[in-house]
């Protein structure tokens, strides 16, 4: 779900505002626009915010239009073509991801806007403005090409160092804590995750100076690609799962077991689960069970609140499965005692947390 909030950060600028005027990349003027956008205003010119060159160009911080758009998609698609034909469109916990959708969209849309006005300011200092020219004077496919591995690589990065540090998982835990996965169920992320990780991810492609064409095409497949691989949906991609993220390949992410924990970190392509020894594809099987251990609470709010609520199991020791997702044997520091089972009974019942449900090839 992530190229959507880029996309309105940065470039959702294509359409044409009714708007007038510009100046200088400002903070002022994002707060202008943030709270324009909070009361209402559609029409906020991105050349408030990034400078004149985005013309006319406007930023829309709640695109009510794009999500009658995904909803007429995914809700048709999801009955067709259901992986859990039971699962109902009104699943739990549906009214607190729609509070996702609105409230932490455009906590993430604020967020992003000011780490891009970061980025360009200082990528403007820091990297040669000839290397930014000839990276923007690539062909757009080429361009494309490397803005997907270098995101991509980013997303992956980041996204494990989520699960690895344990005061970045309980943020991450929120997005973990969906049990019945569905399109709806990307948008379960805390604010503070997906600001982070996008930054990360994105961080390269901004200093470079890559031209826009590219980055939205890739910024809208991503959107879509981010949606898909969270839905309802009983679709395999044959050999092309190997390089596409596929709902199976995300599925797993999400599956409370202990075969995958902390396998299929990549937004868009396995390849770099394949190469840091992280992916887990088994043929023909799906998870039966998502979720986490951890006790994230079900309203909007206390999500929001959850990563710095004080609990008991900070004072070790504790041993409810917290931090059951900190196991790490990669580039971050490792954390002592985090890959500690919660009990045998428990890892014995998350072992029979996957069924043979195929993917239609
Ligand atoms: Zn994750
Ligand atoms: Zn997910």
């Amino acid at each position: 779900m992530w190229s959507e909030e880029l996309t309105n950060a940065r470039t959702q600028t294509l359409s044409e505002s009714r708007c007038a005027g510009g100046r200088s990349p400002s903070l002022k003027g994002l707060l202008t626009s943030f709270i324009l956008g909070c009361v209402g205003g559609r029409c906020i010119q991105v050349s408030l915010i990034f400078g004149p060159g985005y013309g006319k160009r406007h930023l829309n911080w709640i695109d009510i239009k794009g999500l009658l758009l995904v909803c007429l998609i995914f809700v048709p698609l999801e009955q067709l073509l259901a992986l859990r034909p039971d699962q109902k469109i009104f699943r739990r916990g549906w009214l607190t991801d729609v509070g996702h959708v609105f409230a932490t969209g455009l906590l993430i849309k604020f967020g992003l806007a000011l780490a891009v006005l970061a980025i360009s300011l200082a990528a403007g200092h820091l990297i040669p403005a000839k290397l930014r020219a000839a990276v923007a004077a690539q062909p757009v496919w080429l361009q494309f090409t490397e803005i997907v591995l270098l995101a991509d690589l980013g997303f992956y990065l980041a996204h494990r160092a989520f699960h690895a540090v344990p005061v970045l998982w309980r943020i991450h835990a929120v997005h973990h804590s969906i049990e019945e996965l569905d399109w709806l169920a990307a948008h379960r992320v805390h604010p503070i995750d997906q600001i982070l990780t996008k930054t990360a991810s994105f961080l390269p492609v901004f200093a470079l100076g890559f031209s826009l064409e590219p980055f939205l095409l890739f910024a809208l497949i991503f959107r879509w690609q981010a949606l898909l691989i969270h839905s309802n949906v009983r679709i395999g991609y044959g050999p092309l799962r190997w390089i596409i993220a596929s709902p199976q390949f995300h599925h797993w992410h999400h599956a409370n077991c202990p075969e995958s924990l902390d396998k299929n970190f990549a937004g868009q392509l396995p390849i770099w689960d394949l190469l840091f020894g992280t992916l887990h594809l088994p043929r023909g099987r799906m998870p039966q069970r998502y979720g986490t251990d951890d006790p994230v609470p079900r309203s909007y709010l206390a999500q929001l609140a959850y990563p710095f609520m004080k609990r008991d199991c900070d004072t070790p020791p504790c041993d409810d499965g917290d931090l059951r997702r900190t196991r790490w044997v990669g580039p971050f520091p490792s954390h002592a005692g985090a890959a500690t089972p919660r009990s045998s009974a428990d890892s014995s019942n998350s072992r029979n947390g996957a069924s043979n449900i195929s993917a239609r090839r």
